[in-house]
């Protein structure tokens, strides 16, 4: 596996040549290449999502947009033929949480719950996750009325021409608000707010759409079900007069954000304001040479198990470039 301090690809004991924090798409596609590779990388898959390695898939049922499963999938299954299909070239997988990491030095030092490893270089696949609003039966109605992703669960046949709602007043929102009027009966926009905060160009097309109507300065407070257990709408608080009321709603989605899981980074590489990985334009490399990262981490925009996976891809490959460089 090793090789030694001053040479990345001679055999040594003690320093890996890559290391991969993370155990979704991204982590996992990163392994696979990097493993056919005969980089013998070493995987941490943590457990914070869940408890579980596989990422933020592990929390859903379905997933309809994966190529090449032209039935769907559920989320844990993908999840287990991608990290079967890493250790099948010979990924090392560890089920532990890396607590620091110092790249201002190389070999790079990862610190995880049980072990202390050196390495020349780093993926970093940690994800993101969708900011919740902890309303009090979230948890009940996550995937079966909640959801954090228009694009990935709009046309599914929970949503698919109900009235549906999403929260948030911003660019995601928005957004979110105009995809699901393609499948949805109509689209009902919550805004803490007294006005939208995304641009103009987004509240013009929000504005324009007669399937959509903005909610101001109401707060979303929960979410109620009917005699069958199904969501049936919204309970919500008007801002200003305290007043509420329920709106009737199959599905409530959550446009308020995302939080990259880039702390471990923090002050080592360039994080832009939100705290995701800056990256150079269509590579996988950040500020550090030698640290790589892929995924949602450094994704703002697209967020797709295929971009996380395609990035992993690429992280790989730069590393295998990045050592024979080095040697
Ligand atoms: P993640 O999947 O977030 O995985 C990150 C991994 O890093 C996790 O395993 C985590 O445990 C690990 N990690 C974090 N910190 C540490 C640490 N300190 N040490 C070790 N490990 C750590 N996309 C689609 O394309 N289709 C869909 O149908 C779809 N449905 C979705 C449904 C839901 C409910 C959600 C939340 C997302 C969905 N997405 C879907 C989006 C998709 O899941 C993400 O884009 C994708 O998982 C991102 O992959 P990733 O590898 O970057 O990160």
């Amino acid at each position: 596996r090793a090789s030694s301090e001053s040479s990345p690809s001679s055999p040594a004991k003690d320093v890996e040549n890559v290391v991969i924090i993370g155990s979704g798409p991204a982590g996992y596609t990163a392994a696979i290449y990097a493993a056919r590779a005969n980089l013998k990388p070493l995987v941490f898959e943590g457990y914070q999502v869940g408890g579980v390695p596989g990422g933020q898939l592990m929390t859903t049922n379905e997933v309809e947009n994966f190529p090449g499963f032209p039935d769907g999938i559920t989320g844990p299954d993908l999840m287990d033929r991608m990290r079967r299909q890493a250790e099948r070239w010979g990924a090392e997988l560890f089920q532990e949480d890396v607590e620091s990491i110092n790249v201002k030095t190389s070999p790079f030092t990862i610190q995880s719950s049980e072990r202390e490893v050196k390495s020349h270089s780093l993926i970093f696949a940690t994800g993101a996750a969708a900011k919740r609003l902890k309303l009090p039966r979230e948890d009940e109605f996550w995937s079966r009325g909640i959801s954090a992703c228009a694009i990935c669960d709009g046309a599914s046949p929970l949503f698919k021409g109900q009235v549906l709602a999403v929260v948030g007043g911003g660019d995601t929102a928005t957004e979110e608000a105009i995809y699901l009027t393609k499948y949805a009966h109509h689209v009902h926009l919550l805004v803490r707010r007294d006005q939208l905060r995304a641009s103009k160009a987004m509240q013009d097309r929000v504005f324009n759409n007669p399937n959509i109507t903005v909610h101001y300065n109401t707060e979303t407070v929960d979410v109620v079900s009917n005699t069958k257990g199904q969501m049936s709408g919204i309970l919500l608080r008007k801002v200003d007069t305290g007043e509420e009321s329920v709106l009737e709603a199959r599905g409530l989605f959550y446009g308020i954000g995302h939080s990259p899981n880039s702390h471990l980074l923090k002050g080592q590489v360039e994080l832009d304001s939100s705290g995701y990985v800056l990256v150079e334009e269509g590579t996988a490399k950040t500020s550090v040479e030698g640290v790589f990262a892929a995924g949602d981490v450094q994704d703002h925009e697209w967020r797709q198990a295929v971009t996380a996976a395609g990035s992993g891809c690429i992280a790989a490959l730069s590393v295998e470039r990045y050592l024979v460089s080095k040697d």
